[in-house]
């Protein structure tokens, strides 16, 4: 039996490790967290399954927008200056990819592997009889200004013409679809293609599952190195000692670009830092996942519970929260609903994550060119939920027989 080390146990680790031992591998998932921690991205998101997302991060008109928040405090977009190279390198890259053209290359895709993954969430859910609360109710795009207006109804033209299911709604629909905390908007987009969970409750039911499944678990252990012979890797360094493999797939999330770096493969990566608040026990809750397109707030409803999420700050791999962003939040929500109350904010611990964010809006799933042995599969930015099981699959597919099912060219780890 071939044994493969998988760096990192984040939905897109755990995802991998579910469709590598359907393939009959030996499965080690090695972390950094301890057994039982929430403290990787994985947890404290939006929990949106989003189809609808077809557009690239990098798209036109994103570094005027960007450009523009970056004067403001409490904007939804920022990217922290510093002299660092490997920020120069990315900016190069984005700047180079926010055009039309990256958009019209990647939208198919990204709606494909987007599509794939929702319905992969519907088997794990009735084949391992896990809830993780995943409902397919749409997503609402939800606008307060004739501006956005406008570029919410095109994109919802778009959508259409990719097939998806989509529909705009007047102000007096929403009110319909959403009584009880009575949206002040202009109208809306409704993607009934999209899906929503519980990220908590996915994340600790396949780890539950996965351990009754024979996957190995190695926690407490921060991979430090690789041991390798010519152009194969035979096993990986941590903080406990050496773990020998056949085949090591890296999906550290945010930290991966550094560990491959030392494997001299340059990812280019930035950590898009988020927050997130959840309101338990909300006294009215939404009925559908909603983002506040002004604000670039996403809202889930999870059972009796309400998760607000927004930011997204290009800055270095810490967790430290910046007050003035969060605020920024908290102020825009009440703005958009009228039976909310800013005192529902009180008391409630903020949840900080990074994306790891590539420079196209593409992840980089595959094996890489350099190494016999070595996949990567990471850089998902606001869709590794989502795209989760999808790269799970990809890279399951692509050990096991050498030819994944869909062309992967897009995703290749050393395509910059
Ligand atoms: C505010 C916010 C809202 C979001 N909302 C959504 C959403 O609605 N839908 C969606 O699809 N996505 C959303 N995302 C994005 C999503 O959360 C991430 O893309 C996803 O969680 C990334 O998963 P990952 O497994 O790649 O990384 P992570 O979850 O960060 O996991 C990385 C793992 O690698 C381990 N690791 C790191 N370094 C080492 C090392 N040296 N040795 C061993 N282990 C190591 C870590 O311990 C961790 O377990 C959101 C993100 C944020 C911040």
């Amino acid at each position: 039996m071939k044994k493969v080390v998988i760096i990192g146990n984040g939905a897109i680790g755990l995802c991998s490790a579910y469709y590598l031992q359907k393939e009959g591998f030996d499965v080690h998932v090695v972390s950094a967290c301890k057994e039982g921690a929430e403290d990787s991205c994985s947890y404290g998101n939006a929990g949106m399954i989003v189809p609808s997302h077809f557009t690239p991060l990098a798209a036109p008109g994103v570094i005027r927008q960007g450009l523009k928040w970056m004067l403001k405090s409490k904007s939804p977009f920022h990217i922290k200056p510093r002299f660092n190279k490997d920020l120069f390198q990315w900016l190069r890259l984005f700047y180079a990819h926010a055009n039309q053209e990256n958009v019209d290359r990647s939208k198919h895709l990204l709606k494909d592997l987007n599509l794939t993954s929702r319905d992969l969430f519907n088997s794990i859910q009735e084949e391992e009889s896990i809830d993780f609360n995943f409902e397919r109710k749409g997503l609402l795009m939800l606008y307060q200004t004739a501006k956005y207006q406008e570029e919410e109804e095109k994109m919802a033209l778009q959508a259409k013409a990719l097939g998806l299911d989509v529909s705009i709604k007047t102000k007096q629909q929403i009110l319909g679809l959403e009584p009880h905390l009575t949206p002040d908007v202009l109208g809306g987009v409704l993607y009934k293609s999209d899906a929503h969970l519980n990220p908590t409750v996915f994340m600790k039911g396949m780890e539950t599952i996965l351990k009754a499944k024979g996957v190995h678990f190695h926690y407490n252990s921060a991979i430090t190195g690789f041991s390798s012979h010519k152009n194969s890797i035979e096993g990986v360094y941590t903080s406990k000692g050496k773990i020998k493999s056949d085949e090591v797939v890296v999906c550290a999330g945010t930290w991966s670009a550094a560990l491959v770096k030392q494997l001299n493969i340059i990812l280019p990566m930035q950590s898009g830092k988020g927050y997130s608040m959840t309101i338990n026990g909300v006294p009215k809750n939404l009925q559908h996942p909603s983002i506040l397109c002004e604000a670039k707030v996403a809202m889930t409803p999870m059972g009796n519970h309400l998760r607000i999420a927004g930011t997204m700050e290009i800055a270095e791999n810490n967790l430290c929260i910046n007050k003035n962003r969060l605020n920024g939040i908290k102020e825009q929500v009440p703005k958009y609903f009228q039976n909310f109350e800013s005192d529902w904010f009180k008391h409630i611990t903020p949840w900080v994550g990074l994306r790891p964010v590539s420079p196209d809006g593409l992840p980089y799933i595959g094996r890489v060119a350099k190494w016999k042995n070595l996949s990567i599969n990471t850089g998902h930015a606001m869709m590794g939920m989502s795209l989760a099981p999808v790269s799970g699959l990809l890279i399951a597919k692509s050990l096991a027989t050498s030819s994944p099912s869909l062309d992967l060219s897009l995703l290749k780890p050393e395509r910059f």
